[in-house]
């Protein structure tokens, strides 16, 4: 039987998932199907059934979207690092019975904006604005790339500071501060929009000296053209700016490789995905 691979969400309308991994198994010659589930919001239903069906019935692993990344963290029987600190999972694996959780969501972002984007974390300034679920998910990441400095601003401050004592000894150059502290730290080389203010088209309280002239912004939103976010860095004259999808190309490649041992090529997939900003 073709081995059978799922993304799960509500909504999943939108999702690009199938597309992407349509194409991945198209390069690669794997043998492969590839659907988008909408998973159930009623409790009484449950997203632990839907999940647990399918892997009855040949699945081989899953990809997970929201609102299901934490239950799917809560389903699983094995966790990586990553998906630990995150608390969040975006894919799954099903062996011989079990449910192994992982979380690429991070190294997805890694991979676009050092291998893709050209900018090297190491030694570098680094904010990061937000510090929910996709933040978390970066941290290990980021981390591992070696910035000088990794400066995590959230409106709630009790949420960085909880990450930053989540990453224990890895935490040099690492700290957790509010909006109204920037204005003090100078300009960073890269700033990261992980909060999810883009999706209601909001600015998260930033001031534009952050920005630096030869320095990147990232937006992890994707399809929303030149977003709040956007537009500010570029006034205040960064040199680069990106939005998500090539993110979300890139998480969704490390799943590939996960599930199937082979790496697929990126660029071809992300520059069809690719929605000009202006
Ligand atoms: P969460 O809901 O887990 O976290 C939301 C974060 O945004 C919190 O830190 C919250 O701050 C902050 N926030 C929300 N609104 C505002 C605002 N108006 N001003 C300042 N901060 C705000 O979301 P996720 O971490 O899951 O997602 C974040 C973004 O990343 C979304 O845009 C999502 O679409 C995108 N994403 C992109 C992916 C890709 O592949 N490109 C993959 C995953 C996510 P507080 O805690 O203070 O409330």
């Amino acid at each position: 039987m073709t081995d059978q691979y799922a993304v799960i969400g509500n909504p999943i309308g939108h999702t690009k998932s199938p597309l992407i991994h349509g194409l991945f198994a198209e390069a690669t010659q794997q043998a492969m199907s590839y659907v988008a589930i909408e998973g159930p919001l009623d409790p009484d239903v449950g997203f632990e059934r839907v999940v647990r069906q399918f892997a009855a019935g040949g699945g081989k692993g899953m990809n997970v979207t929201a609102p299901f990344k934490l239950k799917a963290f809560a389903l699983a029987d094995e966790r990586s690092e990553r998906a630990i600190l995150a608390g969040a999972v975006n894919a799954l694996k099903f062996e011989s019975g079990r449910i192994i959780a992982e979380n690429f969501d991070g190294i997805g972002l890694l991979r676009d904006i050092e291998v893709n984007l050209g900018v090297p974390l190491a030694g570098i300034r680094v904010l990061m604005l937000g510090a929910g679920g996709a933040a978390r998910g970066a941290l290990l990441p980021f981390l591992a790339a070696g910035p000088a400095e990794l400066v995590i601003a959230n409106r709630d401050v009790s949420k960085g500071e909880a990450l930053v004592a989540q990453a224990g000894s890895r935490r040099a150059g690492l700290r957790a501060c509010g909006y109204g502290d920037l204005a003090a730290m100078g300009r960073f080389d890269l700033v990261v929009n992980a909060t999810s203010a883009s999706l209601t088209g909001e600015l998260p309280p930033v001031p534009p000296s952050v920005f630096s002239p030869d320095g990147t912004a990232y937006e992890l939103a994707y399809g929303k053209r030149l977003t709040p976010f956007l537009r500010l860095a570029r006034n205040a004259g960064a040199h680069g700016v990106a939005d998500g999808v090539g993110m979300l190309v890139e998480q969704a490649a490390e799943a590939f490789v996960w599930w199937r041992g082979m790496r697929p090529q990126t660029g071809a997939v992300i520059d069809r995905l690719t929605v000009p900003l202006d």
